[in-house]
């Protein structure tokens, strides 16, 4: 039984895009939409909003244009990289002891130093440009 529902939904599945990040986005943004309408506004519209990030949602999921919708999450990665990259140098900042994360000012790499050092002059490795910053 458990089998048939398996392999039915696969049916239905295949071909489809499936789930990416900026559905995993859309998904997270509708229900954070809902809940802080639930506490403040409780307005109809809004709640319309969240609908229809749930619906957008979906439909990528659902949709057999994969091409177009895997050029819609790259856009997204793009757009959102700044963001992510900053939060991935706090975690590596927090959980390594003894080097300290630097994004590059000029090519945003990702530079490592070690620690304690006071302040430094950090070459970046990928565009050779300096900045300094405490260690
Ligand atoms: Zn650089």
């Amino acid at each position: 039984m458990l089998d048939k529902i398996k392999n039915s939904l696969y049916r239905f599945m295949a071909g489809r895009y499936g789930t990416d990040s900026l559905n995993n986005f859309l998904l997270f943004a509708a229900i954070a939409v809902m809940l802080i309408n639930m506490l403040t506004l409780r307005s109809p519209f809004v709640n319309l909003l969240a609908d229809a990030l749930i619906f957008l949602s979906l439909f990528r999921t659902l949709s057999r244009n994969i091409w177009k919708r895997q050029k819609e999450n790259i856009k997204y990665m793009e757009l959102t990289r700044p963001v992510r990259s900053r939060f991935s140098l706090i975690k590596k900042n927090a959980s390594d002891k003894e080097h300290k994360y630097f994004s590059c000012p000029h090519c945003h790499q990702t530079v490592r130093v070690p620690r304690g050092h006071g302040k430094i002059e950090i070459t970046c490795p990928r565009c050779k440009s300096t900045f300094e910053r405490k260690s």
